[in-house]
């Protein structure tokens, strides 16, 4: 589908892909409004963000509201935005992790852990892992390993950078299955502490609780739970990179509640302020009240406007019950894609949390199928559904509804994305 209205495109830098061809008028829950007169629905969340919806009407009127009063501070004084938002919050993180910094980006976030991490441990390396995704600025780039692209001719990257394996069951290194494997994978660990670096000049240990643009693809719990061991036995911290996991999108508030494991220092951003630019480093007392003022800082972070938002975004979640509301439909979305697994032999594995949702195509039962991929999003995109990609292979197809979706909603997208799957 193309919009009518291109003008001025050719300014615009060609590294910032755009997904549809079309020209967004407006946006409002689940629907996008195009300037080639049609209605989309967005299950992309613009990339994991709108979690309530796009422009729900709460934050609409909390952004005008604070835009009215005040829109930028600076770290100059306080406001009251930023204070409330503060308490509300340390009420949802897990516990203990109640002191807050905000910035505004993903990467941000996970710039600013970094050196949260080394300054408190006074130590340098940070393990990573395979298929992160945990940015695109230098420092967060280097723990990214999702794909070459996001490195080629940016070397040389931070320096005592390691990755270990990610506990990609489906697509395990070592041949293992994984009801039986006992967390194998782990011996990698082992390997990067007896070869690479020594487990006391490891600073943080950086994962995603639910592999993001890697590939959708929750981690065992019994991995989760044996690297907090490990984290604690050696004095590294643990960091949860919940910058896509977090604020709703597997209807809980955090992924970490899946896994009844509490990190040292947890990264948000995309659905905190439902699409206003803000970021969180969430972290201890212990750790972050040892962070000498100014020794990190932003000009931009914690903005009004944006923490009006995310006030607002917290307090629907909250009134409109959204979790309870949004947890049954996800589970009967992930059986039908089950389904629809059994039926079609190109669908390899189908799994997630809540409303993270990954379906990895494949042929000959194991090859990665990218060309599935690309033909599913077109036949989407041309009849109203934009959906996304991922994976190392870009063989995934991953679902991000909002939370608000309704069920006649859901009924037509999984006919839309029926009618691709059985085309392949
Ligand atoms: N961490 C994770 C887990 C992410 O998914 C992303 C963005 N896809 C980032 C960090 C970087 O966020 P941003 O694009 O806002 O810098």
């Amino acid at each position: 589908m193309t919009g009518k209205n291109k003008k001025g495109r050719e300014n615009l830098a060609r590294t910032w892909g755009f997904l549809a061809d079309f020209t967004a008028l407006r946006a409002e829950g689940v629907y996008v409004y195009a300037d080639d007169g049609r209605r989309y629905m967005d299950f992309t969340s613009g990339h994991a963000v709108t979690n309530i919806g796009h422009n729900h009407p709460a934050v609409v009127e909390a952004v005008k509201a604070q835009a009215d009063r005040l829109i930028h501070a600076g770290s100059i004084f306080y406001y009251d935005s930023l204070t409330e938002l503060a308490d509300r919050l340390v009420s949802i993180t897990p516990p203990g992790l109640d002191r807050v910094f905000l910035s505004n980006s993903g990467s941000e976030a996970v710039e600013g852990a970094i050196k949260l991490a080394r300054y408190h441990t006074g130590r340098q390396g940070i393990i990573s892992f395979t298929g992160a995704f945990h940015g695109r600025t230098l420092g967060a780039v280097s723990l990214t390993s999702s794909s070459v692209h996001y490195r080629d001719r940016y070397h040389p990257l931070l320096p005592s950078v390691f990755h270990a394996f990610y506990p990609y069951c489906y697509r395990c290194m070592f041949d293992k299955l994984a009801s039986t494997c006992d967390t194998y994978c782990m011996k990698h660990l082992d390997y990067i502490f007896g070869q690479e670096i020594s487990p006391d000049e490891v600073a943080a240990i950086i994962i995603e609780p639910v592999l993001g643009e890697g590939g959708y693809v929750p981690a065992p719990k019994a991995y989760i739970e044996r690297l907090r061991g490990i984290c604690d036995r050696h004095g590294i911290l643990l960091i949860f990179d919940e910058v896509q996991s977090g604020m709703g999108r597997t209807c809980r508030w955090f992924a970490s509640e899946h896994y009844g494991t509490v990190p040292d220092i947890m990264t948000l951003a995309k659905g905190i302020a439902s699409g206003m630019p803000l970021s969180a480093i969430v972290s201890t007392k212990g750790i972050m009240d040892g962070w000498a003022e100014g020794a990190h800082g932003t000009t931009f972070g914690g903005n009004p406007v944006s923490c009006a938002a995310a006030a607002a975004t917290i307090d629907a979640i909250k009134d409109e019950g959204l979790f309870e509301k949004a947890a049954p439909l996800a589970a009967d979305t992930m059986e039908r894609l089950r389904e629809l697994q059994r039926d079609c032999c190109f669908v390899g594995d189908v799994r997630g949390l809540g409303y993270m949702i990954g379906v990895e195509f494949v042929k000959d039962g194991v090859t990665p199928f990218p060309e599935a991929v690309a033909s599913v999003k077109q036949h989407c995109l041309d009849n109203g559904l934009i959906i996304l990609g991922c994976g190392t292979h870009k063989n995934i197809i991953r679902f991000i509804p909002p939370l608000v979706t309704t069920k006649a909603q859901m009924d037509e997208a999984m006919g839309i994305f029926g009618d691709a799957v059985r085309k392949l």
